[in-house]
């Protein structure tokens, strides 16, 4: 399986990274040695001094697709969680001042943990779904689908004109304003709505 992630999906993110908006999706890929699943503990690599949290909705794909139209994206997915888009920001700094690929700052092991997931169905509006990340029980970050510059449909078309979608693979969707450093000892959990789907320590 493969691990899509969507950047500056978010206009007031965009905005704090003194990014642009894009006009078009930006994606990028993680391997699955990066997944963290059963809210095993994240370990700090000793690469970083400056490792991001990024807490993202993500897509599970239920069937392949290839080229697929937007008004049939949504049969492609069936489930959605939430997961954390690990960011070495330093290295990734590093990286855009050099025009150099992003991989070592965002594809390392560990960088994508994944909670639980929901059948889509029990979501009555997608482009209304809360989510938040807490670290030591306080609120972080907070983001809201209706937010999103670019849909979970226009995102899943978008990928699949490039990459095959197969199932069992994941689009992290994009993180909403408020990320910042995790460190040592942090314990992190993230709801959809009011519900915790994803509970785990910085180690
Ligand atoms: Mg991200």
């Amino acid at each position: 399986m493969k691990i899509i992630c969507i950047g500056r999906n978010y206009s007031e993110h965009a905005k704090e990274m003194s990014s642009p908006l894009p006009t078009e999706p930006i994606f990028f890929l993680k391997p699955d040695t990066a997944l963290i699943k059963d809210n095993q503990p994240f370990y700090y690599p000793e690469f970083s001094k400056e490792i991001h949290h990024e807490v993202e909705l993500v897509l599970k794909i239920n069937k392949a697709g290839k080229n697929i139209q937007t008004q049939f994206a949504n049969k492609y997915y069936d489930e959605i969680g939430i997961g954390i888009d690990f960011t070495a920001r330093d290295l990734q700094e590093e990286c855009k001042k050099k025009g150099l690929p992003w991989e070592k700052a965002k594809a390392f092991d560990g960088a994508a943990p994944i909670g639980k997931f929901l059948n889509k169905k029990q979501f009555v509006d997608q482009q209304n779904i809360n989510f938040h990340l807490t670290i030591n029980g306080n609120k972080v970050q907070k983001g809201n689908t209706k937010d999103l510059l670019f849909s979970f449909d226009t995102i899943v078309s978008y990928i699949s004109k490039y990459f095959m979608l197969k199932t069992g693979d994941l689009i992290y969707t994009g993180t909403p304003e408020g990320v910042g450093p995790v460190k040592i000892g942090d314990r992190l959990e993230a709801y959809i709505e009011n519900e915790k789907f994803l509970d785990f320590e910085i180690k």
